[in-house]
């Protein structure tokens, strides 16, 4: 998803040569393969948007491929990338990398000031852990690592698996499983109390060619649109986009993970970035992009093949 984002920013730049390959063609999380890559093509620059993903339930069920991939898939390319002549590593983390009392809006000194939301450790120890190998590749061979943490993203491309999925695109494939069957209602997890901050895809593929272009610090940066909602009023606002009108039951078996991850944005907001989607426009795009997958057949409900 943010992959696919940055290709489209990047296509339409004159400065950039870009070099793809799909997980099938390198697996990131084979060292050997990686290495080889990386001697033969020599890129100036890395994005790594490479990760092991996925919503509340698919981290708390696998942590051990949350955490193993993540760190193989991280460690493998800054290793990789600083052997062979790479000026500047972009690292993506999370929102999820910070204590989850936090005080909030969260800002970026908060990081290791206390316990992790238990559904998504694995996920934030294995990020935490590239941040500080970013930090530690800066203070002891000067290279040149940015590490940014992004709200709760969403868009075009994501995984609308109903069961691994992120919230958005799990509340997108169920409202439209039910307009279609006619559900008269829809399950949602956890009570519905939480908040989250949303973050369109495109906008943090925009701050992400800023950050490239203008920025280099050791400081990891926060990345947040300030569009803060509950999970309830975002059922009530993907319903909308959706066109669904059926009732939504609160399955509060269901873990809510933390209560609240506002990130204070105000260190990315000086460099001149602000998020330019608002999430009704998000939605309504992101869903258009699932009705013509589904449409065209190409398995809206099935993973995306790359994230
Ligand atoms: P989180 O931000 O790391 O907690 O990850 P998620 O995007 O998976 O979940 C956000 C919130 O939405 C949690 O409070 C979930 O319990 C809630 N939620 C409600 N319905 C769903 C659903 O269908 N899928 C997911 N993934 N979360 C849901």
């Amino acid at each position: 998803m943010v992959g696919s984002a940055c290709l489209g920013k990047a296509a339409v730049r004159e400065n950039y040569e870009v070099l793809v390959r799909t997980r099938a063609e390198l697996d990131l999380t084979d060292q050997t393969a990686v290495r080889a890559f990386f001697q033969k093509e020599k890129p100036d620059l890395v994005l790594d948007a490479a990760a092991k993903v996925g919503g509340i339930k698919a981290n708390a069920s696998e942590p051990v491929e949350f955490l193993l991939q993540n760190l193989q898939i991280q460690n493998h390319l800054m290793e990789a990338a600083f052997a062979n002549g790479c000026r500047k590593f972009l690292f993506l983390g999370s929102s999820c990398v910070y204590p989850k009392l936090a005080a909030q809006p969260i800002r970026e000194d908060s990081l290791l000031t206390g316990p992790l939301e238990p559904t998504n450790e694995a996920y934030a120890v294995a990020k935490i852990a590239g941040i500080k190998l970013g930090q530690a590749y800066r203070r002891q061979y000067g290279k040149s690592v940015v590490s940014v943490m992004p709200a709760n993203l969403y868009g075009p491309r994501d995984n609308f698996d109903p069961e691994a999925s992120h919230v958005i695109p799990g509340m997108i494939g169920k409202f439209h499983h039910a307009l279609e069957t006619g559900a008269a209602a829809v399950p949602l997890w956890g009570t519905g109390s939480p908040l989250r901050e949303w973050l369109y895809v495109e906008d943090l593929a925009d701050a992400l060619f800023l950050l490239l272009e203008k920025y280099d610090g050791e400081e990891i940066l926060n990345i947040g649109s300030g569009e803060e909602t509950t999970i309830r009023e975002l059922a009530e606002r993907v319903a909308e986009a959706v066109g669904y009108s059926g009732r939504l039951e609160w399955d509060t078996t269901k873990p809510d993970g933390t209560p609240r991850k506002a990130l204070d944005s105000s260190r990315l907001f000086a460099l001149g970035w602000r998020s330019r989607v608002p999430l009704r426009e998000g939605l309504q795009r992101t869903y258009a992009w699932y009705l013509h997958t589904v449409k065209n057949g190409k398995g809206g409900l099935a993973r995306a093949e790359k994230k």
